[in-house]
């Protein structure tokens, strides 16, 4: 039998947990209803769909009336940042440089159409300067969107500063938590958040499901226009299944937020401590203190991060460069370049992310593979340079 494979690239997706499998199938198997029918079948359906809302409502400090499923965080971004800015006049939109292409894609798309996008910049670690955010805002912005936590660094912003700039001048915050998410605490009511995006698949749970959260009262016009599902914020029969599942997902990543934090810190730590100890040349592009315990992005200098993935995968381990390969051509990460680095030093990155199911023994066996895939992949790039 082949040895089991070491999964870390739980930033790219995670392992659906076998309770949240468990009751996927039983609602696929036994919950066969229309949410919306007024019958016994439809009312069943509805049932699971409520009970799956207020888990989701709990973990991330809204009520649950205020949760929109969506079908992941990419719509939960494109509603939030299209159902604020589709209205007449003026309008601004305030982000940063190292979003999401969930959010840079449809600021983008806004800008062309005449809104004014302002992006900040981060420093060399990655982090907004919450002055600097504020000072950005402006009487006609209507949403300031930000991302929590950043999937390629796992640097976390000073989201609590940056909202208390916000709403000293009334500016509505949009955070798209998706990496956050049961990885450190989120409150979005502590933070008086207007919205927030995130995604199962993220955490443990389906693909194709996530949510928005959207305060009462929030401004917002609807993405999907059709049907008067999910209060009229997102026409479309719901995935019912995959709403049980993401609620599973959430309440568990609730439950056990501390205990897989702190687990998955020591791992993580671990592995750094490892690569530094047996690999020269490397750096931490993320000051691990301000970053999601199980997120390590390092730079390898020299090494093309994307041919040590391969490398990498040969020996049964998943991991991920700070490139995203783009129609065949592999551009180096946005947000690396947001950073100062240049196009050499975003290349020669690697992102390892730990989650469930990863152990030490894995974590050790990686440190005895990397010294010399290393060696050998910045080897290649100096004959290729003679
Ligand atoms: N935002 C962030 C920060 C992400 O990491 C991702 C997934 N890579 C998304 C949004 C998009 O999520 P989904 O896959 O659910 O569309």
């Amino acid at each position: 039998m082949p040895a089991a494979r070491i999964d870390l690239d739980h930033n790219a997706t995670t392992p659906v947990h076998p309770e949240v499998a468990e009751a996927v199938a039983r609602v696929l198997r036994d919950v066969s209803g229309n949410p919306s029918s007024r019958h016994a079948r439809g009312a069943a359906a509805r049932a699971e769909l409520e009970a799956a809302r207020e888990r989701v409502a709990a973990l991330v400090g809204f009520r649950a009336g205020e949760i929109v499923f969506t079908s992941g965080a990419t719509e939960a971004n494109n509603a939030a940042l299209f159902g604020a800015l589709a209205g007449e006049g003026a309008a601004h939109l305030v982000t940063s440089a190292v979003e999401h292409p969930s959010v840079l894609e449809p600021a983008a798309r806004l800008e062309r159409s005449g809104v004014k996008v302002t992006r900040v910049v981060v420093d060399a670690e990655g982090r907004l300067d919450p002055e600097a955010v504020a000072a950005a805002l402006t009487r006609e912005t209507r949403l300031l969107s930000l991302i929590w936590a950043n999937n390629e660094t796992g640097v976390i912003q000073p989201l609590a500063e940056i909202a208390a700039g916000a709403a000293a001048r009334g500016v509505p915050v949009h955070a798209d938590a998706t990496q956050a998410l049961g990885k450190i605490p989120v409150d979005g009511a502590r933070l008086g958040l207007a919205c927030l995006s995130g995604s199962a698949h993220k955490l443990n749970g389906p693909k194709g499901i996530g949510f928005l959260a959207l305060r009462e009262g929030t401004s917002f016009e609807p993405l999907l226009l059709g049907g008067s599902q999910e209060r009229r914020r997102r026409g479309g029969t719901e995935n019912v299944a995959g709403a049980v599942g993401l609620g599973v997902a959430a309440e568990l990543a609730r439950r056990e937020l501390d205990a897989r934090a702190c687990r998955q810190r020591a791992l993580r730590d671990r592995l750094w401590a490892g690569i530094r100890a047996r690999v020269p040349d490397v750096r931490c592009n993320a000051p691990l203190a301000q970053a999601l315990p199980n997120t390590l992005s390092v730079e390898l200098r020299g090494a093309a991060g994307d041919v040590l993935v391969e490398a990498l995968d040969l020996e049964g381990v998943c991991a991920s460069s700070g490139a995203a390969c783009a129609s065949g051509s592999v551009d180096p990460s946005h947000v690396l370049l947001a950073m100062g680095r240049t196009p050499a030093q975003a290349r020669a990155t690697l992102r390892f992310s730990v989650g469930l199911g990863v152990d030490e023994a894995q974590i050790d066996r990686v440190l005895e593979l990397l010294p010399g895939l290393v060696a050998r992949v910045r080897a290649m790039a100096g004959e290729e340079a003679r």
